[in-house]
């Protein structure tokens, strides 16, 4: 029987997107490269939630079991004010937890990497660490030629930047746009800002914070999370809006001193009534302070050009939807490739084959993104107490503490799943299939509603 060449892709960064996409590729019997400028799962101190969108995804293939045997679930998420007093203590992960059939999984973000890089088969297809910086990418009608700093080249039928927020391979691709068609890749260099910052990192056990559970403190200068995951380790975040909006590439750097004195600045804030933030601080393993970049690129692809993960889309840290979000985009980016690789005609997939798939790929995936990126810049404002969306927020939810949960259930039966793997048979039994269409959120009365949020939030503002 005459067996065609499968189709190869160069990708470019071996974190979350890319070692999502290299698993996604191969059961697609779609070939693959890993580039990466740093060994795979470098530690950066950096924690991660899992949500129900981006483990059914790794259950599909394969990794999601693994991954629930290495965390504690997230089953309560407090909210709270300023004082550290509670507004509501919905056990939201629980209940996505039942109606999914899937946990909220804590974990630090180099050990879900190192677990994806582990389930990998062929690791002689990971090409990672020194010299291994991806500094030009060559393209042409026939192919993509990716050129790392140890003088290295790779080739393939398609370039997908995975390389996160700095993206080379976009600065490639709007390189190679711009002679084409000038000013092309205009709209898009100044498509990230940055008007947060986050202090993060992991502590060791604090008494008073219980595994499990995670403290959400909404205020002014300075809001808080806390998510507690395996033996008590305190993943936290201090976010605090900067003096100025700064567009990437412009983003400003902020040295270990500069961490410091932030956290030592708000040592007495409270992250629940009886613990305080120093009580963490003082605890810390590792920290790190971040700008957090915003913002969806209009053009995904160009050519043989695309990116997924944050060099597509950035989100601030407080939905918890980037990793996950990059976790989805590649499942899409995998679908659209699947589907050229069956249709193709000839005996190489075309140009203009791989430019349909790639656009295929954004058409169906940007606009599910651009919603769940517009939720995180939301919510990143409520938490900062900014405008009066914050108080009619905590007034609904201190009327119905499942909103959260069923806010993230009407956004995750949205998951874009592999379309070519077989559905995870933990969905059969779930809500998943049962309630698809029945909406969760609940219609009271505007009256109603106009009448718990006026009093509501008059006493919320008092107690604050
Ligand atoms: C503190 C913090 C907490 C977060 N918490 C959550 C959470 O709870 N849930 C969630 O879903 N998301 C969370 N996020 C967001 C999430 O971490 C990111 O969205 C996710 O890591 C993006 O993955 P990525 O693979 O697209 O990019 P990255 O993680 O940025 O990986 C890019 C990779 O590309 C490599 N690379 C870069 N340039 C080159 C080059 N030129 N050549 C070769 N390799 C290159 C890098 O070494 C890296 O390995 C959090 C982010 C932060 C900062």
């Amino acid at each position: 029987m005459e067996t065609k060449p499968p189709i190869k892709a160069i990708i470019v960064g071996g974190a979350i997107a890319g070692l999502t996409l290299a698993h996604s590729l191969k059961h697609a019997n779609i070939d693959y490269e890993v580039i990466d400028a740093y060994p795979i799962a470098s530690p950066v101190g950096a924690s991660i939630a899992i949500f129900q969108n981006g483990c059914m995804v790794l259950d599909q293939l394969g990794i999601y079991q693994d991954l629930r045997s290495l965390v504690h679930p997230l089953k309560t998420m407090n909210i709270r004010l300023p004082s550290g007093k509670l507004v509501a203590g919905p056990p939201a992960g629980a209940l996505l937890e039942q109606r999914f059939g899937y946990s909220v999984c804590l974990l630090p973000r180099k050990r879900l990497i190192q677990l994806l890089y582990d389930h990998l088969e062929d690791k002689s297809k990971v090409h990672a660490g020194h010299g291994k910086r991806v500094i030009r990418v060559d393209h042409s009608v026939d192919g993509v030629e990716v050129f790392t700093e140890d003088g290295s080249s790779y080739s393939g039928d398609v370039v997908v930047g995975c390389d996160g927020i700095h993206s080379s391979v976009r600065s490639e691709m709007w390189r190679h746009a711009d002679l084409n068609q000038p000013g092309k890749s205009l709209a898009d260099r100044s498509a990230f800002v940055s008007e947060f910052s986050c202090l993060f990192g992991i502590a060791g056990a604090v008494p008073g914070l219980p595994p499990g559970e995670a403290n959400i403190v909404h205020g002014k200068t300075v809001s808080f999370l806390t998510f507690i995951g395996l033996n008590g380790d305190v993943y936290f975040f201090l976010y605090m809006r900067m003096s100025e909006r700064y567009q990437w590439p412009d983003s400003p750097r902020f040295s270990q001193e500069q961490a410091e004195s932030l956290a030592n600045a708000n040592i007495g804030a409270k992250i629940t009534e009886d613990v305080t933030f120093g009580d963490i601080w003082i605890k810390r393993r590792t920290f790190t302070l971040l700008p957090m970049e915003e913002g969806v690129l209009q053009n995904w692809h160009w050519g043989r050009f695309t990116v997924v993960g944050d060099a597509a889309h950035k989100m601030t840290v407080n939905l918890g939807q980037g990793g996950n979000g990059a976790i989805e985009s590649a499942a899409a980016l995998a679908n659209a490739l699947n589907e050229a690789n069956l249709s193709r005609r000839g005996d190489r997939v075309s140009q203009e084959e791989i430019e349909t798939a790639l656009s295929n790929y954004q058409e169906f995936r940007r606009p599910r993104l651009s919603n769940i990126a517009h939720a995180a810049y939301e919510i990143t404002r409520i938490q900062a107490l900014e405008g009066i969306k914050p108080w009619v927020f905590l007034s609904t939810l201190y009327f119905d503490s499942t909103m959260l949960a069923n806010l993230s259930t009407e956004q995750f039966l949205g998951t874009v799943l592999l379309n070519y793997i077989r559905r995870p048979i933990r969905l059969d039994n779930s809500l998943w299939l049962q309630d698809r269409n029945k909406p969760f959120t609940k219609s009271p009365s505007l009256q109603m509603v106009a009448c718990v949020v006026l009093v509501l939030t008059i006493s919320l503002v008092l107690k604050a």
